[in-house]
């Protein structure tokens, strides 16, 4: 079977010399383990962050080792009581076609109740994300002003919806046209290309009245502009800061001190694990604006395994609209 490996820590964007590609035999499932056959794989930013060895709140890779990251499987052996061949499953497995792994490593997903790509996009880890950190720190209220940045992907998709659920203005930053069209579809009131249009300019028209919540997807210069418009007690959820991921030096910018004082804004980071014990909570609201059509979401497929490392290297260029996967066998 074919297996991707991590062989050597980037400096910079990743690129060939980044990814190993392996032949290893298909592995053989041990007592109480089940053997997973790899059918969709997510690649995600926050993968860029395990490849240094840096101390984060994930482990870096071990180099020369199987990359890992959200696999959606077929169980095509079991030996445990807990699955049966021809289950479909949910699990963090390796960067290849074969997972033998604990029966405890996997969860469970029924087929006829969503398709079984959005376990790993609208209902799995970027759902939850765009769930908890809107709603908990976010805390969106009717009439209010939200900035989206990263707007079009995964989890800025959801969070514009969920604003506009809850009755706020939307307004997303992206990086194409095609992009902002299709934020317009699902509801966004206001869009801006920060590739093509004056940030700060477009902004202070978009948000008349100010930002109220500035959900913080990028970083970099995109945030500095939201930062002079944040109104008093904004709320300011930092998800991630794709802009500065490949940046091989320190990340320098404008100091917010005296904007956050003046606007008595709360700035708070996060990370989806932080709110683990409520998963169940938030998968289920996800499911019920899914099903009644109030949460539409996208996913961009690349077909085929020697095509991961190129979908992992799209998302820094915005390649994909919404969910980025890629389809590594038939279910
Ligand atoms: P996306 O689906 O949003 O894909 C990444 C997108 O980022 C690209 O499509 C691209 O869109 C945009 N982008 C790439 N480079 C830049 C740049 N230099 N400046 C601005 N935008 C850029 O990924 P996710 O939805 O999975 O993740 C979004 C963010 O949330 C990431 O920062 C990620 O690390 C973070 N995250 C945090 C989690 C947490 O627990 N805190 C959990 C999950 C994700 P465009 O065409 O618009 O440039």
């Amino acid at each position: 079977q074919k297996q991707i490996h991590l062989a050597k820590r980037p400096t910079g964007m990743p690129d060939n010399d980044t990814f190993g590609f392996k032949d290893a035999p298909v592995p053989e499932p041990k007592d109480g383990e089940v053997l997973v056959r790899t059918l969709y794989l997510s690649v995600d930013p926050y993968m860029r962050g395990r490849m240094q060895d840096t101390e984060s709140y994930v482990e870096p890779f071990p180099l020369n080792e199987v990359i890992h990251g959200g696999v959606v499987g077929e169980i095509v052996q079991s030996n445990s009581t807990d699955f049966k061949r021809g289950d479909t499953i949910v699990g963090m497995l390796g960067w290849q076609e074969y997972s033998a792994v604990p029966a405890k490593a996997v969860r469970k997903i029924d087929p006829d109740t969503a398709p079984i790509t959005t376990a790993l996009g609208v209902l799995g880890m970027p759902g939850l994300t765009a769930y908890f950190g809107l709603l908990h720190i976010g805390q969106p209220q009717e009439g209010e002003t939200v900035v989206v940045s990263g707007a079009a992907g995964a989890v800025g998709s959801i969070v514009g919806q969920i604003a506009k659920i809850k009755g706020a203005r939307v307004v997303g930053i992206a990086g194409s046209d095609e992009k902002l069209q299709y934020l317009k579809q699902i509801g966004f009131d206001e869009t801006i290309n920060y590739k093509t249009d004056n940030v700060g300019q477009a902004l202070k028209k978009a948000c008349p009245n100010g930002v109220d919540v500035y959900f913080d997807n990028v970083g970099g210069e995109i945030s500095d502009e939201v930062y002079s418009l944040l109104n008093k007690f904004a709320r300011v959820p930092i998800c991630g800061a794709i802009s500065s991921y490949n940046k091989a030096g320190e990340d320098l910018g404008p100091r917010v001190q005296t904007k956050l004082i003046k606007s008595s804004a709360l700035m708070k980071g996060f990370v989806v694990g932080d709110y683990s014990d409520r998963f169940e909570e938030g998968t289920r609201a996800l499911g019920t604006w899914v099903k009644n059509g109030s949460l539409k979401y996208e996913e961009t497929i690349v077909e085929g395994f020697d095509n991961i490392p190129e979908a992992f290297l799209g998302l820094f260029k915005g390649s994909n609209l919404g969910k980025q996967l890629v389809k590594v066998a038939d279910p």
